[in-house]
């Protein structure tokens, strides 16, 4: 049965969602997905309380992966034991190290949260009570993008902290370094006693590089300009494959041609 073989773990802005946060184009193809039970687990840079708005739409009840990897909420704690999992620090006890890393690098690493509502609505297009979840953080702490040069200096210093900094679409998060989209699946698996399930992951910024590295197939969804520098090299060599369209219907694409081999197969 293919539910009971196959996961597929989902990136959601840049990859299910574009810009505008439309999934329309992949509809059919989720609605598809969940009336076969096959296990559809969001694994993004948003928050929880965002993610359940998204499965309360759905009508989706499989786990879901937050924060860029810092938790996994949605197990079914009567088959599992528990029903959510963090991997690694909290919000309030990363969030100083932003300041000294700031110090460190010598330049200002502004945080999302402590953004006005109307520079959140221009950087983001989240309006209201959306920005209320997507500043609810508990696991990670967003951030204006650094500059380039500082970005691998960043990275580097984040190390020796045990934390580590990935880069969406939008903005850069520091994390801890036992976080991170690959963890938070690998121990999805060892939680729901999975070791040997096919990932099918699609994602669309550096920050999928750990989803993307441990899927069995792994899905690259291009923006409509194409799909991010970061990942030229391993579409070219053919260890990720790049999406035939932008965002839904790229993704929707994709999703519909590997299942069908997969049930031939
Ligand atoms: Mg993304």
């Amino acid at each position: 049965m293919l539910k009971d073989s196959i996961w597929i773990v989902t990136d959601l802005d840049g990859t299910l969602m574009d810009h505008n946060y439309d999934i329309e184009p992949a509809i059919k193809t989720l609605k598809w997905i969940i009336k076969e039970g096959i296990n559809l687990i969001p694994c993004t840079s948003k928050t929880a309380a965002e993610v359940e708005n998204f499965r309360s739409k759905l009508g989706l009840s499989s786990p879901y992966i937050v924060e860029n990897g810092g938790a996994i909420y949605g197990i079914n704690k009567d088959l599992y034991g528990i029903s959510e999992y963090a991997l690694g620090k909290t919000h309030d006890e990363l969030k100083p190290f932003l300041i000294k890393l700031s110090k460190q690098i010598g330049e200002e690493l502004f945080p999302f949260e402590d953004l006005s509502h109307s520079e959140i609505t221009r950087l983001t297009g989240l309006k209201g009570a959306e920005i209320e979840l997507a500043v609810a953080r508990l696991w990670s702490v967003p951030f204006l993008n650094p500059s380039k040069n500082a970005l691998k200096e960043l990275q580097k210093i984040s190390l020796i902290y045990g934390l580590d900094v990935v880069q969406g679409n939008r903005m850069s998060h520091l994390i801890d370094k036992r976080s991170g989209k690959g963890q938070a699946i690998n121990k999805l698996k060892g939680i729901m006693k999975k070791p040997n399930i096919k990932v099918i992951g699609l994602g669309d910024s550096p920050n999928d590089r750990s989803l993307l590295e441990i899927a069995n197939i792994s899905i690259v969804v291009p923006s409509p300009q194409g799909p991010n520098n970061c990942f030229v090299k391993e579409i070219k060599s053919g260890k990720f494959i790049l999406a035939p369209a932008p965002n839904a219907e790229g993704w929707s694409q994709s999703v519909e041609m590997i299942l069908r081999q997969q049930l031939v197969g």
